[in-house]
């Protein structure tokens, strides 16, 4: 057994601090990147931002929603392979990764799409990347697909973010446990601090010139903007946009001034039961389920919520002076507090 005594810091655990900057408004920056695939030598520009393959997250709604932003989506890995194809048809896809597991029936429906309609940006996850099977995975997927976008993960330390990078992902998602319906640190103990977890992983990736994705744990504006401070080239979300139109989630309705409103709406994590139960006919004996079902309040079109992560990102950019999103990272100081919001008004 061994000890790690360095601190290891979650977003909660630090702030941004300000930055003397000659810059005037938040009009003034721009939250756009450009990245080159190392795999590839395919470029990709847009605002670095993935929804989760989760099945009220990652649907198509939402892939036409954010295309508008230059944002992203991990589509779910239930939509079945000809709505899938009707839909990577589409001009407005482009935005969209094929999401799959490593099973050969997830692999065999991956090449039945990509007959009928190419697959540009594939993502590759499974709840443990540190599996020979799963870097076996990538390879062969990078293989099969050499023009292909590969994201793979998920993993929170340099020697695999390497270790998949030279396997043949573009790009590496990080993050084991931070989750909002994530129960792995409860039912495992296993994980690690998400932020340093972005912080190790982006420097290690940055090396061989791969890309990282900060994936869960992701609260609120500012942490979008301390996971693009400490690194992470791109982000993915779940339960930030959950409860929107997009989400093709079950909304609860309550009777207001005898008039029928949408208040709540489900979310649950892929592995857990409400998962399970719905696409692989209940919680395997061999494993305990590793998410929760939950209620968020409904908030209509994701668009507002677009609007809300964008402008806090723009603004954090003003106060360190970043004019580029790309800057962000260099112009970064986080500093470690114990506690970072007045909580009087709840
Ligand atoms: P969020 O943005 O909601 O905090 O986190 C979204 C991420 O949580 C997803 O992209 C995925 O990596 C992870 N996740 C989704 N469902 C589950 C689950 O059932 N169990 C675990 N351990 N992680 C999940």
């Amino acid at each position: 057994m061994r000890i790690e005594n360095d601190p290891k810091l979650d977003f909660r655990d630090v702030l941004i601090r300000p930055k003397r900057s000659t810059l005037g408004s938040r009009s003034e920056v721009d939250v756009h990147r450009s990245f080159h695939f190392a795999h590839t030598g395919r470029e990709w520009s847009g605002f670095p931002l993935i929804a989760a393959n989760m099945d009220v997250v990652g649907t198509m709604a939402m892939a036409r929603a954010l295309l508008k932003h230059g944002a992203m989506v991990a589509l779910h890995k239930h939509y079945s392979a000809d709505e899938l194809i009707a839909f990577f048809k589409e001009p407005g896809s482009a935005n969209a990764f094929y999401s799959l597991g490593t099973t050969d029936s997830d692999h065999d429906k991956l090449k039945a799409v990509h007959a009928k309609a190419p697959i540009d940006k594939i993502c590759l996850d499974v709840a443990n990347g540190y599996t020979e099977k799963f870097v076996d995975t990538v390879k062969a997927t990078r293989d099969a697909f050499p023009n292909a976008a590969i994201m793979a993960g998920n993993v929170v330390t340099g020697d695999m973010t390497e270790a998949l990078i030279l396997a043949g992902a573009d790009i590496v998602k990080v993050g084991i446990g931070p989750g909002s319906v994530c129960t792995t640190r409860k039912m495992t103990g296993v994980g690690y601090p998400q932020l340093s977890a972005i912080i190790e992983c982006s420097d290690a990736a940055h090396g061989l010139k791969g890309l990282v994705c900060g994936d869960g744990g992701l609260t609120v504006p500012g942490d979008v903007a301390k996971a693009y401070g400490g690194g992470s080239d791109f982000v993915m979300m779940g339960g930030m946009l959950a409860g929107h139109d997009e989400c093709e989630g079950e909304i609860r309705y309550e009777e207001r001034d005898g008039e029928k409103m949408p208040v709540a709406m489900v979310f649950y994590g892929m592995s857990s039961d409400t998962a399970m139960n719905k696409y692989s006919g209940g919680v395997a004996k061999y494993r305990a389920s590793e998410g929760k079902t939950v209620e968020v309040p409904y908030r209509g079109p994701v668009e507002g919520t677009m609007q809300e992560i964008m402008g806090g990102v723009r603004s954090a950019m003003t106060y360190i002076g970043a004019v580029r999103l790309k800057e962000m990272s260099k112009r970064t100081t986080f500093i470690m507090v114990g506690a970072q919001l007045n909580t009087v008004f709840g």
